[in-house]
């Protein structure tokens, strides 16, 4: 009685959120809960100075996505008022966490709603490349299929049965796996910081029944090696890191595959990228494209989004071998929109912005499931 009284009470209170973009019906979930919500109305970001704008005007909450660098400046204009950022995404490198600390301001994001999309994409990326699937359509529309033939005008790879190596055994790594199981394909798995044993240990015991039963006639295997095999055995390389840059983590991700390392790549392999742009040093993939130290690459991410009118990647000479989707990774109707905290993005945003407002779980933050920064509130 006593908590619903307080509740009640709690509730009385209209919290004012700033969205810097619209996320669906969830906003409607949080209008009808009483909340001022103000959604920028623009598809681009706002500009960071009509954010610093907003919070200082003394809103309790953020809606933020990928595009919205979060930081210091943020933090010091809702001092006193800003009482929690919400993520719409699970990458969270527009956050400065370190900052979001000092201010002691907890921040969500949305892990797991987007784990599947984004990793059935990232497959789906792998077949498009190696299969060809863009040049291929392009010959038909552009009516320039002029005969069947055993090799002309040009061939893919098979994805079956071929060796993948995956770079982040996270939870999107892991579930890319799940999805390389039915194409028998063997994984090598690399990560510093996160080695799931058990689930490698399933894996194999999934390979081992499937080869036991007739479904391969190769028994495929999965293990995890260091970084240099992963890349110098893969046929192809799949990236599921977070971007970490120099001093935030003991193994940064930021230029991750510079020239070095992508000339250690099998000169027939392919890299597809679903993870952060900057992981990827731009200029080198588009040299290792033009001179043929890779097969090709699909990437989803980009140094810098939208991708640039005079990007190295936009050379037509690479355009056959160079995939480029438009972040569109986690770009799923249910994925995205779903106002289910278990099933879409917009949802768990929302709720974790619910979770600090109002107090739930007692009031203690690190108790709350969608909280990134819980070592911030830890007594
Ligand atoms: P996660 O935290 O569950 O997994 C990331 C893994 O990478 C961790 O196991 C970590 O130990 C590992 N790692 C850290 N540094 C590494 C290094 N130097 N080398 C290899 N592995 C390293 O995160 P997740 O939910 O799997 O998401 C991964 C990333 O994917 C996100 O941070 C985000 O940036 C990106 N993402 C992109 C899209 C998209 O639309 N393209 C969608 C979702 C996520």
């Amino acid at each position: 009685m006593i908590g619903k009284f307080f509740r009640q009470n709690f509730m009385d209170k209209k919290f004012r959120v700033f969205a810097t973009c619209d996320i669906g019906e969830a906003i409607g979930l949080l209008r009808s809960r009483g909340y001022e919500v103000e959604v920028y109305p623009r598809p681009e970001a706002p500009a960071k100075s009509l954010i610093v704008e907003k919070v200082k005007s003394g809103v309790d909450g953020l809606i933020t996505t990928l595009r919205d660098p979060i930081n210091a400046e943020i933090f010091e204009a809702g001092k006193g008022t800003l009482k929690v950022v919400a993520q719409f995404a699970v990458g969270f490198d527009n956050i400065n966490r370190a900052d979001a600390n000092r201010y002691k301001v907890p921040f969500t994001n949305t892990a797991d709603v987007l784990t599947e999309a984004t990793a059935e994409f990232a497959f789906f990326m792998m077949g498009t490349l190696a299969r060809k699937m863009w040049a291929a359509e392009q010959l038909t529309r552009e009516n320039r299929w002029g005969y069947w033939h055993p090799y002309l005008p040009f061939l893919g790879d098979e994805v079956t049965g071929k060796t993948v190596a995956v770079i982040g055994t996270g939870r999107i790594g892991l579930a890319f796996i799940k999805k390389c199981v039915g194409f028998d394909m063997n994984v090598l798995c690399y990560d510093p910081a996160y080695e799931n044993h058990a689930f490698v240990k399933t894996i194999q015991e999934m390979n081992d029944f499937r080869h036991a039963n007739g479904f391969n006639k190769e028994l495929a295997w999965i293990k995890y090696v260091p970084f240099e095999d992963a890349l110098r055995g893969a046929d192809f390389v799949s990236v599921h890191v977070p971007l970490l840059r120099e001093g935030e983590s003991a193994t940064p991700t930021y230029h991750l595959f510079n020239e070095k390392n992508l000339r250690l790549m099998k000169t027939t392999a392919y890299l597809v990228n679903t993870s952060r742009g900057p992981v990827v040093d731009e200029a080198a993939l588009a040299r290792a494209l033009r001179e043929n130290w890779i097969a090709g690459a699909a990437l989803d991410v980009y140094e810098k989004e939208p991708l640039p009118a005079d990007s190295p990647l936009r050379d037509p000479a690479i355009a056959d071998r160079c995939r480029l989707m438009p972040h569109f990774a986690s770009a799923a109707r249910i994925t995205r929109l779903s106002t289910d905290p278990e099933k879409g993005m917009a949802g768990r945003c929302v709720q974790g912005l619910i979770d600090v407002l109002e107090r739930n779980y007692g009031g203690d933050v690190t108790k709350m499931p969608y909280v990134v920064n819980k070592e911030a509130f830890a007594k």
